[in-house]
């Protein structure tokens, strides 16, 4: 069965097969007690919405590779606070926070509920651990959280909450936020980090989507790429003295941070997995991996 979701202004294709959790590995009745992965989604540009790429389609992929969350937490790039700041609002509006694209991506809108439930479950995760913790009933969803979710589901059916990011504090201050997040993962809530593996807007002097990757983008993909496999934590927590051209890949790091929750989110020990490798533009890296299983 093949059937489309139409959004304003746009139509989502779905793949034939898109059913949440039929690629997993998993006898279908032990499917609704999996664990969720904890991913980490690199969202680009804006226009991953509209435009054709690998990325894209691998996002109108991943589904049925996932087990179906009955919500998702999105920590995104986008959404920067002094403490941790949950959306508390049970109806998030879409925020359009970019310029200068064409008006049909302002015209989209992801209406997927809030959930204040889950996100009272956060606030009471986070303190505990002694965060200081605020709950924001009026912000929407940005761009780092509906572009990527308007891929990976497009129905909007699923309760979506956001929780910021804090670019004053240091990728292992990130990790044991993610680390305080562990437990939704063991009641069906799926854990999204929202950035980039690479994000230097400076250096996208190609212009073409599907350019070849600068040398940069590659030796630093590549590196987290093989620190991930062999789950090198310390190495990672300290990429920007470590990683090659660490701060070319990211001149300020609020873009790879998100990716530091999702790490934390999952046990060391635990499968680790990059899903899907590209680049756009030449230079910003579209990797998507998974903590947890995954098919
Ligand atoms: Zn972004």
């Amino acid at each position: 069965m093949q059937h489309t979701v139409a959004l304003p202004a746009v139509s989502v294709r779905l793949p034939d097969h898109y059913v949440w959790g039929t690629e997993l590995k998993i006898p279908r009745e032990n499917r609704h007690m999996a664990q969720t992965p904890a991913l980490f989604i690199s969202h680009g540009s804006p226009m991953l919405a509209f435009e054709d790429g690998p990325a894209r389609r691998f996002l109108l992929d991943l589904a049925p590779r996932l087990p179906e969350p009955r919500a998702i937490l999105v920590v995104s790039a986008h959404y920067e606070a002094e403490h941790p700041t949950i959306t508390t609002g049970a109806a998030p509006g879409t925020i359009h926070d970019f310029h200068g694209f064409p008006q049909a991506l302002y015209r989209l809108s992801y209406p997927a509920p809030g959930a204040p439930e889950i996100a009272a479950r956060i606030e009471a995760l986070l303190a505990a651990k002694g965060y200081e913790v605020s709950g924001d009933p009026e912000r929407g969803f940005d761009h780092g959280a509906w572009v990527p979710l308007i891929l990976l589901n497009p129905h909007a059916d699923i309760p979506v909450v956001q929780l910021s990011i804090s670019p004053r504090h240091d990728a292992a201050w990130h990790y044991r936020l993610g680390e305080a997040l562990r437990p939704l993962r063991e009641e069906g809530v799926m854990i999204i980090g929202s950035g980039s593996i690479t994000h230097n807007l400076r250096d996208l002097t190609r212009t073409e989507p599907g350019a070849p990757p600068a040398p940069w983008a590659s030796a630093f993909t590549e590196w987290v790429h093989d620190k991930v496999e062999a789950r090198a934590l310390d190495e990672l927590l300290h990429y920007r003295d470590r990683a090659p051209n660490a701060v070319h890949a990211h001149p300020t790091d609020e873009h790879f941070l998100p990716f530091f929750v999702a790490l934390g989110a999952s046990p060391v020990g635990e499968k680790a997995e990059r899903l899907h490798h590209s680049f756009t533009y030449g230079a910003l890296g579209m990797d998507v991996y998974a903590f947890g299983e995954a098919a």
